[in-house]
């Protein structure tokens, strides 16, 4: 309680005070006496005051403690107990720090840690194995600096969370996922982690449908052949003629669900080679696409309308630039129903990137699926995409076509006001030929 330390101290001062009148009364110099005993009350405060400085100042303060009594072992008191508490969030503090640094040593990632300039401040083991970075030397190095592939000094450079895939630096058959995340304006993070088996995995399941397809197609097409056969010859018995038709309907449906699956290996399997390309009339392709599906489809059917800028070529493969163009087209025609609304354009951004861009005033397509729709097989409707005859690989390969030109394929819908599907492709790749 601090009115016991306060007591002791009323003690102390009463005492003086009783002294400054017996040495007035005997002395009968009052104002003197009581100078001098208010004078001797300071010093002694002023030592005590040195006492406690000379406490703190020693390095055994927090064992051994001045001999005192009143306020003044109030005050020790105080400052002890400030010290305890400090001493056991320093060691909590420390407990943390190092079970934090356990689990980031522990975890199957390389990590980084960065502070504004990029400056590397910690590492873990695995950001030797993985990046060559070793946290004993390389502290305060600048990571672009040590990292040695462009991709992913430009991903540090951008300053963004973006994620890109290298090859290890010592070993070009194994794959790394490298993710940069600045945290805070002086933390960031560099993680890697290994994805080779997933590569591996991947590429065993795309080779596996590659094969698989090859292996189908000339069976299929035996099958077919036979059935067309059986199909046109007149003497085929009546209760066999509907089967037949529709083992006919089945096997085409196959072959070209085989078709689209080789298209995407053949696309997976190479990049895009520079000496195949050619200078592509992308408004002739689309004017030859939109006459034909007028022609097939019925007068009562889709409107198409166009706005396509004919000086506006492509510098690419016309094959894959006719496939992206029929499917999105097909797409808007198979997929939304009759009197629909389709604009067809193709024109030039003020970035200099040309747009294809496919436009329809259907039912939409509900928010979850957008991001899926260029996924192998994935169909809003199955059924329907099956009677419209779909194979469901039209917008992975579409994807694949316009990324391996360089560009991106951007998709948008709102629910009862209708869907745009756009191919944008960089500048690059334009070619105007009034220029
Ligand atoms: P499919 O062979 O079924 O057309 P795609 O890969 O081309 O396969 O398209 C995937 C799915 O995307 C389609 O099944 C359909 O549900 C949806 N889709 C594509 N284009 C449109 C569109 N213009 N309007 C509404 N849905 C669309």
């Amino acid at each position: 309680m601090d009115s016991h330390y306060w007591a002791t101290e009323l003690w102390r001062i009463t005492l003086f005070v009783f002294l400054a009148i017996v040495a007035g009364s005997i002395s009968g110099q009052w104002l003197i006496s009581i100078t001098i005993i208010s004078i001797s009350y300071s010093v002694w405060l002023l030592y005590k005051l040195n006492n406690l400085n000379q406490w703190l100042k020693s390095k055994s303060y927090r064992k051994n403690s001045p001999d005192n009594s009143g306020i003044w072992e109030r005050i020790e008191t105080q400052i002890r107990n400030i010290n305890r508490t400090s001493d056991k969030n320093k060691k909590r503090t420390n407990k943390l720090l190092k079970r934090f640094q356990g689990i980031v040593k522990g975890l199957p990632y390389a990590t980084i840690i960065l502070n504004e300039n990029n400056e590397i401040e910690w590492a873990n083991e695995k950001a030797l194995s993985y990046l060559n970075i070793d946290i004993s030397k390389d502290r305060g190095q600048r990571i672009d600096n040590l990292l040695r592939s462009p991709e992913a000094v430009k991903i540090v450079n951008k300053k963004r969370n973006q994620e890109i895939e290298i090859s290890l630096p010592h070993n070009n058959e194994r794959r790394l996922a490298v993710q940069y995340v600045p945290v805070q304006k002086d933390l960031k993070l560099v993680l890697a982690r290994d994805i080779s088996d997933r590569i591996n995995v991947q590429q065993m399941r795309k080779n596996f449908i590659s094969n698989a397809s090859h292996e189908l197609r000339t069976p299929l097409t035996v099958i077919s052949g036979y059935l067309e056969m059986m199909a046109d010859d007149e003497n085929l018995p009546g209760h066999l003629k509907s089967a037949v038709k529709h083992s006919s309907i089945q096997s085409a449906r196959m072959k070209d669900i085989i078709e689209d699956m080789l298209t995407l290996s053949r696309l997976e399997k190479s990049e895009l080679d520079e000496e195949s390309c050619s200078n592509v009339d992308v408004a002739s392709i689309l004017n030859s696409i939109c006459n034909d599906e007028i022609k097939i489809t019925s007068s009562n059917s889709h409107r198409l309308i166009t706005d396509i800028d004919n000086r506006l070529h492509l510098l690419g493969v016309e094959s894959e630039i006719v496939s992206v163009c029929s499917n999105l087209i097909q797409n808007a025609i198979k997929h939304t129903p009759s009197e629909t609304e389709i604009r067809v354009s193709w024109k030039q951004q003020d970035n200099g990137n040309a747009c294809l861009s496919i436009d329809d005033n259907g039912p939409g397509i509900p928010d979850e699926h957008i991001g899926n729709l260029t996924q192998r097989f994935y169909r809003v409707d199955k059924g329907r995409s099956r009677d419209q005859g779909g194979t469901g690989l039209g917008l992975a390969i579409v994807q694949h076509i316009i990324q391996r030109h360089g560009g991106e394929l951007e998709i948008s819908s709102i629910i009862n006001k209708g869907s745009t599907f756009s191919a944008v492709f960089p500048a690059d790749k334009v070619v105007d030929i009034n220029k």
